[in-house]
């Protein structure tokens, strides 16, 4: 008997693997291409619902797992995934807005979602302004007729000032404004989007959750994924029609790693968190720092409004150094750090550390001076205090 062609035989082998294999980690699921069974399953096939599978792009059961294990996490119903956290907001800008519209940005949010804002945005016909997050009364004022989406962030970026959330989510509400959470630093974790009100009413709760998960749910430092929760189903699927056209998609083996780390969240937050505390109470004591913004912080700014939503925060804070102190030596003492590496991104194992220059990233402040935003990794905490203290004594000398 002459054998088959090989090539055919290996394509469409017969075996399958006996059901019923289980494992800690789930299996992965690769494809572009989703074979049907017959031509009416292909026409059957409905892409708004996870019933099915239509083609890797829209859905593979690896994606659902983690869009399930990501809307369980932020408290939500619905989760879409995408290419990175920029695309995360990228999306619900695209999907909720329109030519003649208008979206309100606190003045201290995440540097590319107003960039996008600045460029595309205004390209597209869209307007947009800057609000300050620390004055609820003064963004209801601003809100007009063309005003669709207000964004949030908590606490904001890099100077870390934690907003009255409650407060502006019903300011938005009052005007029928949809609401959207940048949740990178909360994570899930430190508060509930969808009830920033537990113990009260019950019901209020941003719009939408916008989650970089390059941080806390990689937490490896060497994956770029967002998600976008709702739970709302017809907002969902606004989202997910512009999610389909646009084409966002993630690979496989990116969500593998994602539900690879997922299970240490809650433990790497926490020790993340723990070790962030202890080094910014130490960080306050050196006569060289002018401030520490860290929201736990009685008297960084916010701190009373993290203190009614939260118990945690995410192990991450700016120090300032005032114009005592020259951009240059503060950039020495950056250079000078040993297991802090200079890097953008956060919640990964290694700590970071990153100047900034207050007169840029906030120019209605009033205040100068260069910020260096501290992310912590996963190294034992003596260890990265003794790093700043010798890059303290080599920048700044001693005492
Ligand atoms: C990192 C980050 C993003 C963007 O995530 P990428 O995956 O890097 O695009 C958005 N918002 C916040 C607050 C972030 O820290």
């Amino acid at each position: 008997m002459p054998k088959p062609p090989l090539s055919t035989t290996l394509i469409h082998h017969p075996y399958r693997p006996p059901d019923g294999f289980v494992a800690p980690q789930p299996g992965v699921f690769k494809a572009s291409t989703v074979i049907f069974p017959n031509v009416a399953a292909l026409h059957a096939r409905d892409w708004k619902q996870r019933s099915g599978y239509t083609y890797g792009l829209h859905g593979t059961p690896t994606t659902f797992l983690l869009e399930e294990r990501i809307a369980t996490l932020e408290g939500g119903l619905q989760t879409l995934l995408l290419p990175s956290g920029l695309a995360a907001i990228t999306l619900v800008d695209a999907a909720l807005l329109a030519a003649g519209d208008e979206v309100l940005i606190p003045d201290n949010a995440y540097g590319p979602c107003r960039e996008l804002a600045r460029q595309e945005l205004q390209r597209w016909g869209i307007g947009h302004r800057l609000y300050d997050p620390s004055d609820p009364g003064a963004l209801a004022a601003m809100i007009g007729p063309a005003t669709r989406l207000l964004w949030l962030e908590a606490p904001g970026s890099i100077t870390m000032e934690f907003p009255d959330l409650p407060a502006l989510v019903r300011a938005a509400r009052a005007h029928g404004v949809t609401t959207v959470l940048d949740n990178t630093w909360g994570a899930g974790v430190a508060f509930d989007p969808f009830d920033l009100d537990s113990g009260g009413e019950g019901g209020l709760g941003v719009d939408i959750s916008a989650h970089a998960l390059t941080k806390f749910p990689s937490g490896g430092g060497d994956v770029l994924m967002g998600a976008v929760t709702t739970r709302d189903e017809a907002l969902h699927l606004r989202l997910k029609a512009t999610h389909m056209r646009m084409g966002f998609g993630v690979g496989a083996n990116d969500v593998e790693a994602v539900l690879h780390a997922l299970p240490s969240l809650a433990l790497r937050y926490a020790a993340q968190d723990a070790a962030g505390r202890t080094l910014a109470r130490w960080w306050a004591e050196q006569p060289q720092a002018g401030a520490v913004l860290h929201p736990a912080l009685p008297g960084s700014p916010g701190h009373d409004h993290w203190a009614r939503l939260c118990t945690q925060a995410a192990g991450l804070f700016s120090v300032l150094f005032d114009e005592r102190h020259p951009p240059a030596q503060v950039h020495a003492f950056c250079d000078a750090l040993r297991l802090f590496k200079i890097g953008y991104s956060w919640a990964g194992p290694v700590s970071l550390a990153v100047p900034y220059d207050l007169g840029v990233i906030r120019p209605g402040s009033g205040r100068r001076g260069t910020l260096v935003r501290f992310s912590m990794g996963l190294e034992d905490v003596h260890d990265l205090q003794a790093d700043c203290e010798q890059a303290l004594a080599a920048a700044f000398g001693r005492g």
